[in-house]
């Protein structure tokens, strides 16, 4: 596929895993934002997610909200919620589910962005997130896109790689392994547990693109 044609003005939620590095070097956004909603590896996110930015010598914000309140699964106390019967694993979406996360990061990216100049937010989903979660599908972002959209401002919400894999992404990126080797995935420690699916799915696309050897 040709590059994806992004706006002049976007901002990228950069969370400093593969999806969103790539996207970074590949459409080279006007800005990069990453937010501290209290996740629990929020350090190893910022530490790479401002080393790929200064490296790409892209513009980088960060601001501190604090979500834990709604909190929930392995980015939050480790817990997991059951949608119907409350705190399980039983019949969570998957371990690291929290509610509405991606809705509220993209509600904040855009607030912020309001007024700053900014008039579209990229965001780093790709495929296989959609069969974790609802809100890492292309249906959802379409919806999102629309009530943002709708609203003052008229920024626009754009999943650029909605359609692609992890690895897809990489290798059309042409992102350097300099660059993607800052990449934090963990999704319960500032440094890789090993075991958690965040873990698992950066150690399996390392394998996978051959990068690294
Ligand atoms: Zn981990």
């Amino acid at each position: 596929m040709g590059i994806p044609t992004i706006s002049d003005h976007a901002l990228l939620l950069l969370s400093g895993g593969h999806d969103s590095i790539a996207l970074a070097a590949w459409l080279r956004p006007a800005a990069c934002l990453t937010i501290d909603y209290g996740q629990r590896p929020v350090e190893g996110e910022m530490r790479s997610a401002q080393a790929v930015a200064q490296a790409l010598d892209l513009a980088w914000h960060s601001f501190r909200v604090d979500l834990t309140p709604v909190g929930s699964g392995l980015l939050h106390d480790g817990t997991a919620l059951n949608p119907d019967t409350g705190h399980s694993v039983e019949g969570a979406p998957s371990p690291e589910w929290w509610p509405y996360r991606n809705q509220l990061l993209v509600s904040l990216a855009a607030a912020w962005a309001l007024g700053r100049g900014f008039d579209e937010i990229l965001v780093g989903s790709v495929g296989p997130d959609g069969v974790r979660h609802k809100d890492g599908t292309a249906a959802f972002y379409t919806k999102l896109d629309e009530v943002v959209a709708y609203q003052e401002g008229g920024l626009r919400v754009v999943a650029p790689a909605i359609e692609m894999s992890t690895v897809e992404l990489i290798e059309a990126s042409g992102v350097g392994d300099n660059i993607l080797g800052f990449a934090h995935s963990c999704h319960v420690g500032a440094y890789p547990c090993g075991t958690c699916p965040g873990c698992r799915k950066h150690d399996d696309v390392i394998a996978r693109t051959g990068r690294f050897k």
